[in-house]
C-alpha cells in the first residue's frame, strides 16, 4: 500500500486544483520558504482525520484551512483534498485495488464531507479503515520538523510511547483501555441490577 496521488483544491495555499503524483522511489518536494511544502503534509493529515487546527498550523476555526485569497486571487468557498492509495496488496480491508479518501469543507455552512471511493461516509469510517494500516493521523508515518527535536528531548517514558506506536503496540493498549472501561460500566450495571433484585426479594 502506498500513496499514489494527492489532489488538493482550495486547501490553504492551493487555490487551484493541484495534483501531486508519487511513485515507488523517493519524492522530494523543494521550493522557496512559504511556497506551501508543509501545507501538503497538513493536507494529508487533514484527510486522515486531523481535527486540531493547531496541529494543522491554522487559525482557530477549521474553515481557516480554506484558501483565504491573495493579492491576485479571491478567497474560495470549498476546500477538497483526496488521497489515492494503491491497495493491490489489500492492506486496507477492502476489495478495491485503489482507495480514494476525500475530505471537503465548505465555508458557506461549515459543512464537512468525508468520502471513501466517492461514497459519502463518516469520519469514523475513515478512522476504522486506516486504523490497522499504521496510517492514523497520530502515526509515525509523518515526521514533522518539530518532531525530531522533541524525540531527542523526550523523557524515557515518552520515548517508550513512541516505540510502542512504531511497534504497533499502542493500538492494542488503546483497545485494552476501551475494553476495561466497558467492563467497569458493565460491572456498575450489574451492581444496579443486583440492587433492584435485592429490593424486590
Ligand atoms: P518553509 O520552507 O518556510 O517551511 P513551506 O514551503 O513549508 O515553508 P507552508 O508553511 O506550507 O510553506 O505554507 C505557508 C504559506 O501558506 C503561507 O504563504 C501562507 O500564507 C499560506 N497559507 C496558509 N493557509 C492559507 C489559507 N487558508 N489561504 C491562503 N494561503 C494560506
Amino acid at each position: 500500500m502506498f500513496l499514489k496521488r494527492i489532489e488538493m483544491q482550495g486547501f490553504k495555499s492551493f487555490a487551484d486544483k493541484t495534483v501531486i503524483q508519487f511513485d515507488h522511489d523517493i519524492t522530494g518536494i523543494v521550493g522557496p520558504n512559504g511556497c506551501g511544502k508543509s501545507n501538503i503534509n497538513d493536507a494529508i493529515r487533514w484527510v486522515l482525520g486531523e481535527q486540531s487546527t493547531k496541529s494543522l498550523r491554522s487559525g482557530s476555526s477549521m474553515s481557516d484551512i480554506i484558501f483565504a485569497g491573495s493579492q491576485e486571487r479571491k478567497p474560495v468557498n470549498l476546500a477538497k483534498v483526496t488521497l489515492v492509495f494503491d491497495n493491490t496488496a489489500h492492506v486496507f480491508d477492502s476489495p478495491f485495488e485503489e482507495i480514494e479518501i476525500t475530505r471537503q469543507l465548505s465555508r458557506a455552512n461549515n459543512e464537512a464531507g468525508y468520502f471513501i471511493n466517492k461514497t459519502p461516509c463518516r469520519l469514523k469510517d475513515i478512522s476504522d479503515l486506516v486504523m490497522d494500516t499504521g496510517l492514523g493521523k497520530d502515526s509515525l508515518n509523518i515526521i514533522t520538523q518539530g518532531n525530531i527535536s522533541s524525540f531527542a528531548d523526550a523523557k524515557p517514558e515518552e520515548r517508550r510511547l513512541l516505540f510502542e506506536e512504531a511497534a504497533g503496540v499502542a493500538k492494542y493498549k488503546k483497545r485494552k483501555q476501551i475494553s476495561l472501561h466497558k467492563l467497569d460500566r458493565t460491572k456498575e450495571n450489574l451492581d444496579r441490577v443486583q440492587d433492584i433484585i435485592d429490593e424486590i426479594e
